[in-house]
Parts: C-alpha cells; structure tokens; sequence
C-alpha cells in the first residue's frame, strides 16, 4: 500500500512520472518532439566563458534527426511522426533542447516559439536553458505563452555544489539558479531542473543532499543522469588520465532510487538516465538501454518496497 494518492504516485512505477503527470492534465499520451533551433550557448562564445563545461558534447544528447539547418518544421513533422508511430502518442511539447534556448533576443525567441506552437498537434514547449540566461523580457515571454500553451522552462543546474559547478566550468553559481527559480516561478509555466550524479570529488551523501533542496523549491520535476564522458571532450581526457573515475551501474542504481525516495513527491521525473551513442561513448559504457535503465532505477524501488518521497519529511 503507497503512502501517498494514486493521483501522486503511479501504482506501478512508484513515482510521480511525468508521462503520468501529463496524461492526468492532457488526458492523452503526450511526448515530447527535440528540435535544434540553432542557438548556441554563452559559455561557449565567451560571453560567460569558453569551451564549454567539462562534459558536453551536444551530440551526446541530441537526436541525429535535429539539425539547425532543418526547419523547425520539418524537424517537429519528423518528431510527431516517429513518435506517433512509436507510442501511440496523441499530444506533442515541442523540447528547445540543444545548447541554450533563451540566449537571443526576444523577438528572434516569440518568432521561435510561435512556430513550433502552429502545428494542430502541438499543445506547448519545453525551453531548456542555464540560470544564468534567462532575462525579464524573455521570462514574459513564456509567461504569455503560458496562458494559452502548456510551457515548461528546463534549467540546468547539474550540481548544487560551488566547487563542483567551478570544476566542471558550468560558468554559473549555485546562487544564479537560486536567483532564477526566483524570478521564474510563479509565472503560470512549470519548472524542470537537470542534474547530474557522478561528479569527480562528489560522494552519494552531497548527491542526496540535493533532492531535499529540490524538494523544498517550487520545481515541478526533475531530469536526473549519470555523468558519462563521451568523445571530444576534456573529461573524457580526464578518464583517459584516470582522473574522472565513472560510477558502477550498481552505485548508480542505488543513489538514484536514494534519491528519488528523498525527493517530494510532487515533483514529477522526466529522466533517470542518460545515453550516448556508443560510437562516442567513452565511459562509462553500461550497455543498458534507456528503458531498461529506467526501469532497473524502479525496480530498485519495488525490492525495498519503497516509492518516491517515502522518506521525504
Ligand atoms: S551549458 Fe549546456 S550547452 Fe553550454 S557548455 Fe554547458 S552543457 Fe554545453
């Protein structure tokens, strides 16, 4: 028996699912449709710093499908199709995803926006961005949209450690991610934070440290994965050096399903995983798919006869 409403927690997944959060506000499958918009990102152009953080290569996260010199429209066409074919989905957010969503003048972002929300199918957008760049005028922006679209605003925050943000050039601070959920919340659209666990130097306890600081935020769901190096990057360098040793499956499991028990409820999981394609993937190489990463994290949950939030106070 869960501790908490079957409106809160899926019976079977054991926990707050945004795929289940969507289906209960749109009453249908909803996904989500990735487009490269062609924006670029302040700390790789100099304007916050350059090279970029330690792990990023955006083709590691990206669908190969989505490519700037691609019209948005014919990049979301392409999504709602495979995902229409796929899942049986009725419903498409379009996902800014590559790079940094917000980094443009507003009116180059409505024009943005305002494409992506023409298709008949498309009930709103998800923006991801860095705390650091999200001014008034484009927070309005969303806030407008907002009334008559679902929006969802993704910051990156990765690591709620000063050192570790330092040491990974993220190029902002954990209290630029304080000051933005500040000025965005409240707003009419939700907020999604992206983590990730596995950081040289970062042990489980300051992981699980986060979900109660999350938790006590008005964050409206998380996207959580592991640290991986892939190609073309400094930390896969650094794995070559055997200066970022990756975590086992198994501690990755364990501190996931920690977490996600530590985590409110309320917030909703977009992800618990993150995969590269293995011709670039460097470490660590799990071999595990996605789904199965997914639900190796919840049948974690299942054999504690545990769920999400149990031990959120
Ligand atoms: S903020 Fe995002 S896009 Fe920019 S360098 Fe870091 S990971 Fe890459």
């Amino acid at each position: 028996m869960l501790p908490f409403p079957e409106q809160l927690i899926h019976k079977e997944l054991l926990i707050n699912s945004y795929g289940y959060h969507l289906r209960k506000k749109f009453g249908c499958r909803v996904s989500k449709v990735n487009v490269d918009a062609g924006f670029t990102c302040p700390n790789r152009d100099g304007s916050k710093g350059t090279g970029g953080c330690i792990y990023c290569n955006n083709s590691s996260f990206s669908p190969r499908e989505t490519l700037p010199e691609i019209p948005l429209e014919m990049q979301i066409k392409a999504g709602i199709a495979y995902h229409k074919k796929r899942l049986g989905s009725e419903k498409f957010i379009v996902y800014f995803q590559k790079y940094t969503n917000t980094y443009g003048p507003t009116d180059h972002l409505e024009e943005i926006y305002s494409r992506a929300l023409e298709h008949p199918d498309v009930i709103g957008i998800s923006v991801g961005t860095r705390p650091d760049s999200i001014c008034d005028e484009a927070i309005e922006l969303l806030a407008r949209i907002a009334k008559k679209h679902y929006v969802c605003l993704e910051l990156g925050l990765q690591s709620m450690d000063d050192t570790i943000l330092s040491s990974i050039n993220r190029g902002h601070t954990v209290n630029d991610f304080l000051d933005a959920v500040n000025m965005v919340s409240g707003r009419g659209f939700e907020i999604c934070v992206h983590l990730i666990h596995g950081f040289p130097g970062e042990t489980a306890d300051d992981f699980l440290k986060t979900a109660g600081a999350i938790s006590a935020m008005p964050i409206n769901s998380i996207k959580l994965h592991q640290l991986h190096a892939v190609k073309g990057t400094l930390l896969a360098e650094m794995y070559l050096r055997g200066e970022f040793v990756p975590l086992t499956l198994e501690e990755y499991i364990t501190n996931a399903a920690d977490f996600l028990e530590l985590l409110n409820p309320e917030i909703s999981i977009q992800r618990l995983y993150g995969s590269a394609p293995l011709e670039i993937c460097i470490a660590p190489r799990w071999g595990v798919k996605n789904n199965s990463m997914w639900f190796a994290v919840l049948n974690e949950l299942k054999k504690r006869g545990s769920c999400q939030g149990i031990r959120h106070p």
